[in-house]
């Protein structure tokens, strides 16, 4: 096994996001999560010239897709359309800069039977008799997002097979109190079928070993999921259910039965790795890219509510395919993130989706609020007044300060026409050390977008300072002083490129500038005077998400 390395690793990079539920739209809850973790992460990762390919695709699978069109009377399929078009949008606007978006196609239902079937094939799978909340005036098995009791493990209400809240499974009739979540008055009883199971006992050796391996990498609320799951007996995973929505199991011993859709997600991700690997122009079959040969370090970015899956059953199966498949190297999970700090709820009417947002604030302000909010370590808030103030105050007022002097200097040298300018030894470190700090928030194990976040606005503020200073003492334009300054904010660009995305391709634009990253890119003794591009409160110029979402 792999053991994490310094951040100079430069294998190739596979990043995953969560395949989202298409039950409806994209809200900033859902992007402030492992969304916009995935894309800083993947935007770096490029930046630093490695190999990368971040993927999510569609869930059309899941049970809630199913309640969530019943609750709304429409076809579930319908559903799925509408919703994976909406996600798709939002995932656009916001800059998610994944290289496509898995369909729910044949090549998809294909890798997803394909991955089954060979476990099947190697006595993974066993069979046994449960009891499963039934609803006798419908006829139905009630499981996973049809049915809504309180958790065993820690007494919140929760869905059926998973709590959002402990992240400890409940299966078959384990849940306290059920009912329908369409109809909480209809109380299911209980009734035995004869399903699929993954014992998981038999992984327990495997799993554990693996965990004593990366736990002390992950974040702390992860670590007490996977010790606390550890010292219980591991639940028997169901691998079939006796249901009408999902993929048609194919095992004989399970007829009419269809494949628990949470398990989807693995051979989902080799797929939808394969998908978006064709769209950068490099066609290899499902799966390939997951070979232990292609030495590729795997990242998956996802909510706390479905880490139990990630940490236990999906790696169970992936390590039942023998040593053929790279495992994950890092899991980061994330909090809830609130509303004005009340939770999101499409039903509530409390929700602000990406395209809302949007209309009314330039994509730079947003991803740099919601990446200094972001819920790493506990829940945290959206303030729509918070997002104005941090804007003004911390972002756009300064910079364009900092801008604004520095696009005065360009002006006045341009009667000298410096070509350059020369570089301190002091700024070429200063530079280097703020690059540094950048790297940790941006690489594992200190991945931090909150700190990145923070770590902009500081500098733009030092920065912003230091030009203010020079201008006052009227210092020459064409100085080593000027120099120094035009190297660090080229730095910052440079840093801040994987969240203040818009701001890079301006400067891009501007020419003679590239946001490559690196311990070395800035230790130059000389810079290139440049005019920084400014930033708008105002949303002013169309979205121009799809162009700019690979830069960087
Ligand atoms: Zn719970």
């Amino acid at each position: 096994m792999t053991r994490p390395g310094p951040s100079q690793d430069d294998r190739p990079v596979l990043v995953l996001g969560p395949n989202p539920t298409p039950n409806g739209g994209m809200h900033l809850g859902h992007i402030a999560g492992p969304y916009l973790a995935g894309d800083v992460y993947a935007r770096y990762q490029r930046a630093r010239g490695r190999d990368v390919i971040f993927t999510t695709g569609t869930d059309d699978s899941q049970t809630f897709v199913l309640a969530t069109a019943r609750r709304r009377g429409i076809d579930p399929e319908e559903l799925c359309r509408t919703a994976t078009a909406e996600i798709q949008e939002a995932l656009t606007a916001i800059g998610i800069s994944v290289d496509g978006f898995g369909p729910f196609d044949e090549t998809y239902q294909a890798t997803v039977l394909d991955y089954f079937r060979r476990l099947h094939a190697a006595g993974v799978f066993q069979l046994k008799t449960v009891r499963l909340p039934y609803l006798e005036r419908t006829g139905e098995f009630l499981v996973e997002g049809m049915v809504e009791g309180y958790c065993p493990v820690c007494l919140t209400i929760c869905r059926g097979g998973l709590c959002e809240t402990c992240c400890h499974p409940n299966n078959f009739d384990e849940l306290l109190e059920p009912h329908s979540t369409l109809d909480s008055s209809d109380i299911p009883t209980t009734r035995e079928a004869t399903i699929l199971v993954l014992p998981m006992e038999q992984h327990r050796a495997a799993l554990t070993a693996f965990h004593e391996t990366w736990m002390p990498y992950w974040r702390p609320h992860l670590v007490q999921m996977i010790r606390e799951v550890l010292a219980r007996p591991l639940a028997d995973v169901p691998i079939t259910y006796p249901l009408s929505w999902g993929m048609a199991a194919p095992f004989r011993e399970t007829p009419g039965q269809v494949l628990n859709a949470w398990l989807e997600l693995i051979p989902a991700g080799m797929f939808t790795t394969s998908y978006c690997a064709g769209q950068l122009g490099r066609h290899t079959p499902p799966g390939q890219l997951w070979q232990v040969e292609e030495n590729r370090r795997m990242v998956h970015f996802l909510g706390f509510d479905n880490a139990y899956f990630f940490c236990f059953p999906h790696l169970a199966m992936l390590m039942a395919h023998g040593d053929r498949y790279i495992r994950p190297e890092w899991i980061i999970n994330n909090e809830f993130y609130e509303l004005e700090s009340e939770k999101f709820s499409t039903s509530k009417g409390n929700v602000v989706t990406c395209q809302e947002l949007l209309r009314e604030v330039p994509r730079d302000l947003v991803r740099l609020y919601l990446a200094l909010t972001a819920p790493e370590y506990q829940r945290t808030t959206f303030s729509r007044s918070g997002l104005d103030k941090v804007a003004s105050d911390r972002l756009v007022g300064p910079w364009n300060r900092l801008a604004g002097i520095l696009g005065k200097a360009v002006a006045n040298a341009a009667s000298g026409a410096a070509a350059w300018l020369p570089v301190s030894t002091a700024a070429r470190g200063r530079a280097a050390a703020m690059v540094a700090r950048f790297d940790l928030c941006y690489e594992m194990p200190t991945f931090s977008l909150t700190r990145a976040a923070d770590t902009i606005l500081v500098h733009i503020d030092r920065l912003a300072g230091r030009a203010t200073a020079l201008e006052g003492l009227d210092i020459d334009v064409e100085s080593e002083a000027w120099g120094d300054v035009f190297m660090e904010v080229k730095a910052l660009l440079a840093a801040a490129s994987p969240i203040l995305i818009d701001l890079a391709a301006a400067a891009r634009e501007a020419g003679d500038f590239d946001t490559e990253l690196g311990p070395h890119v800035f230790d130059s003794p000389a810079v290139t005077p440049f005019p920084p591009p400014l930033l708008s409160t105002e949303v002013t110029v169309p979205d121009t998400a799809g162009a700019s979402a690979r830069a960087g």
